[in-house]
């Protein structure tokens, strides 16, 4: 009787301690703040060979992955959702130079410029996407707003320059993309594209032989927000001298981009043609889903055994419902960086960094 009488009073006075912090509204700035949320990006799994490293360059891209992952943490911090920090850390590197997505995006055999651009919410299962589009200065941002305010899921081309029209997004000349650099690796992939071609008569054999930095490049961002939600996306120029409307894997929902928030949300990078076939991003997230191990191991598998396996370069980042963040690759390096409410940041290159 007497323990009961105990056990009465302390919950009266816990109810009474919650009670006033509910009144201060404390309580809620309580919970907030031990949500976990975190966001993770990648520049590109195309990254320049470790010997042609230097540290200027380093410099200069370790500062514009610091500058993206960071807009992106202070928008999560305050509370904002991980749609809105994905997009403000991708539209960064989408008016960097440095990475193969907006202005910086690699040219077409043709010389041009050709975008794609996704986007996934984790909540609601929305998602939008943009294929081939030459004037949007923006694409991750015309993918939200077909996303939002289109009654379809991918736009291509033209439409979707019409549509980016009709909702006011700014729109430049294809030559806005235009950057030395690429120029000068779309000739020198198409002299040994063409020279390969006339050895083996055949474009497509030819076109495998190329090496990997002139095929794979991207950018794209993973973030979970205070309220528990994941969001994904990914925007890039494809690969360099891609021919008759190609398309990768980054508009495709599932393979190059995914969001759920029952198990996680991806942004791909690499060899496109066998993101799509492996369907890379959803594959991760069903692992979790239905095997329940951990995000570390499904990214593992599916990158470095399934893809690997396979033929496929290039690499990943995720991001689960508790804030844990996987980036592996299988190529010699991929642009990447995270940070965490937990305390962790990171930025690396290459491999054990
Ligand atoms: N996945 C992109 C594509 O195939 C390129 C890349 O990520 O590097 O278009």
């Amino acid at each position: 009787m007497k323990s009961k009488l105990r056990n009465n009073s302390i919950l009266h006075r816990s109810l009474l301690i919650g009670l006033s912090l509910v009144i201060s509204g404390s309580i809620s700035t309580v919970q907030a703040s031990d949500s976990p949320f975190a966001i993770a990006i990648h520049g590109g799994a195309g990254a320049i060979k470790q010997s042609k490293m230097t540290p200027e360059k380093r410099q200069a891209y370790e500062a514009k992955l610091n500058e993206a992952v960071s807009a992106g943490y202070k928008l999560l911090a305050q509370g904002k959702s991980s749609q809105e920090a994905i997009i403000a850390a991708i539209q960064i590197m989408e008016e960097s130079p440095l990475f193969n997505a907006g202005k910086g995006a690699v040219y077409t055999f043709d010389a041009e410029h050709e975008l794609d651009a996704s986007i996934m919410n984790g909540k609601t299962l929305n998602a939008g996407a943009v294929s081939g589009v030459k004037t949007v200065k923006s694409p991750i941002a015309l993918a939200e707003k077909i996303m939002e305010e289109s009654v379809h899921v991918m736009l291509s081309g033209e439409g979707a320059e019409q549509f980016a029209k009709n909702k006011g997004l700014t729109l430049v000349e294809n030559n806005y993309f235009n950057t030395e650099h690429r120029y000068n690796s779309l000739l020198k992939a198409k002299k040994k594209l063409l020279e390969k071609e006339q050895e083996l008569k055949d474009f497509q054999a030819a076109h495998k032989t190329l090496p990997t930095e002139y095929k794979v490049g991207t950018v794209g961002a993973v973030a979970l927000d205070k309220d528990g939600n994941l969001a994904a996306g990914t925007s890039t120029g494809g690969m360099t001298a891609k021919r008759f409307g190609r398309i990768g894997d980054a508009p495709i929902i599932g393979a190059g981009t995914y969001a759920n928030n029952d198990s996680c949300a991806v942004s791909a990078t690499g060899h496109g043609e066998y993101f799509i076939r492996y369907h890379v991003a959803a594959d991760i997230c069903a692992r979790l889903q239905y095997q329940k191990i951990p995000l570390a191991e499904a990214a593992d598998i599916v990158i470095n055994d399934v893809l690997v396996k396979a033929g496929g370069s290039g690499g990943i980042i995720a991001i689960d419902a508790k804030g844990n963040i996987a980036m592996p690759f299988n190529s010699e390096g991929m642009y990447r960086a995270s940070k965490s409410s937990n305390g962790q940041s990171y930025i690396g290159i290459f491999r054990n960094e």
